[in-house]
């Protein structure tokens, strides 16, 4: 248990504010608004951060910054939750769904979001018996891996010891939290390949440059390269999209291929993206096509680091129970989340908060889905967790 006295108070004095907190979820989640612009939800959270009494910095346009230093120095330590949601139509059961068409909350950032709110009103009204510094991230643009840019620029991670944040799951039992020790989330690259050939009548295949015919190629090679790597390190490379050509009798001149590459080392990011070039290029120079590749590097890699796994471990099972805490000693998946921004130049842990129902299916659909139902208690276990970690680690250093 951290942080004696206070450590005892955390869920009965969260349980006083648990219907302000849900009024609060509920109405981000009627309003969702996609990454970069979150400007209405930015403001909220903005009124919300004053209202405890605290001084908030934008940072990137809409997203959040704000800090709070206890009555003696100690630890400075980061949390961070992100308030962005998706371009998705929801199609879900809530009592309160989405009221901005075209746009839900299906990865649950309203519920990180004000889960944060509440260890930070909960922190500081404690201000006075907390040795360290809090320093809260409410991060824009999640969803296209860039927010965290923003923030590392303005250095908010200088001098902090630790970085702690969670993402509900509905790949755990509600009332359960996962952490993985070790690699978690891939690192997450999206690339586009652009083909470039030479046309001519289908039935003259000896005059063009086809690109139809080597954007198929080039999707077999990268498939044959994801095989030949080592199995006791996963890797991914999946092609999402393929476009060629402009008719049934007439030979591609132009071609466009999308896809991402997803690894959990810094080495095999960089040793994949190179090798996924050079079969692009080697393949395309045999049909005479002329190959662009572009990467775009989003999320790196989130390692989770042994320290931080320990204080959070301990903060788990204050919050849910030991035996409602599972320990996984392989990745969590090939999803990726930029918190591994943070997590790779402070040491974190990024904690997996389940919210999965046993008789309710649309609480076990995927994130991301426009069915995804999570329930308000995730609000209170988030910030009940959120808050311990920053309290195990205030006290135990
Ligand atoms: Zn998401
Ligand atoms: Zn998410």
């Amino acid at each position: 248990m951290g942080n004696g006295i206070l450590s005892e108070m955390v869920r009965q004095e969260l349980e006083t504010y648990t219907e302000e907190l849900y009024g609060f979820r509920r109405d981000l989640h009627r309003y969702p608004e996609p990454s970069g612009k979150e400007e209405i939800t930015s403001a909220k959270i903005k009124e919300k951060l004053e209202s405890y009494g605290y001084d908030v910095r934008i940072i990137g346009g809409t997203g959040l910054y704000t800090e709070l230093k206890g009555i003696k120095e100690g630890p400075v330590i980061i949390l961070r939750a992100d308030i962005d949601a998706l371009p998705i139509e929801e199609k879900s059961s809530y009592p309160y769904p989405s009221e901005h068409k075209g746009f839900m909350h299906a990865c649950g950032h309203d519920v990180h979001t004000t889960a944060l709110l509440g260890a930070a009103r909960f922190l500081s009204a404690h201000r006075d018996s907390l040795a360290g510094t809090v320093r809260f991230v409410f991060q824009n643009a999640e969803e296209q891996g860039h927010g965290s840019k923003y923030f590392l620029a303005e250095r908010v991670t200088d001098g902090a010891e630790r970085v702690y944040g969670f993402h509900v799951s509905p790949h755990v039992r509600l009332g359960n939290i996962l952490i993985t020790e070790g690699a978690d989330l891939a690192s997450c690259d999206s690339m586009k390949i652009r083909l470039y050939g030479k046309s001519s009548h289908i039935a003259r295949p000896h005059l063009g440059n086809d690109v139809s015919v080597c954007a198929a190629d080039i999707v077999i090679h990268l498939r044959a390269l994801a095989g030949g790597l080592d199995p006791l390190t996963p890797a991914l490379i999946g092609i999402g999209r393929i476009s060629s050509g402009t008719g049934w009798n007439i030979i591609s001149d132009y071609g466009e291929i999308e896809g991402t590459v997803r690894t959990f080392s810094v080495e095999q990011r960089e040793m994949l993206i190179r090798s996924v070039e050079e079969v692009i290029n080697r393949v395309s120079t045999l049909y005479g096509v002329r190959a662009e590749t572009e990467f775009e590097l989003n999320a790196g890699c989130l390692i989770n680091d042994a320290g931080a796994y320990a204080t959070a471990y301990q903060a788990s099972a204050d919050t849910v129970g030991e035996a409602g805490v599972t320990v996984k000693h392989t990745p969590f998946g090939f999803t990726a989340d930029d918190f591994s921004e943070f997590s790779k130049e402070v040491p974190g842990c990024f904690i997996h908060v389940g919210t999965a129902i046993d008789d309710r299916e649309d609480t076990k659909v995927s994130l991301h889905s426009p069915d995804l139902y999570i329930t308000d208690e995730a609000v209170t276990i988030g910030s009940e967790l959120l808050i311990r970690c920053a309290l195990e680690h205030l006290e135990t250093k």
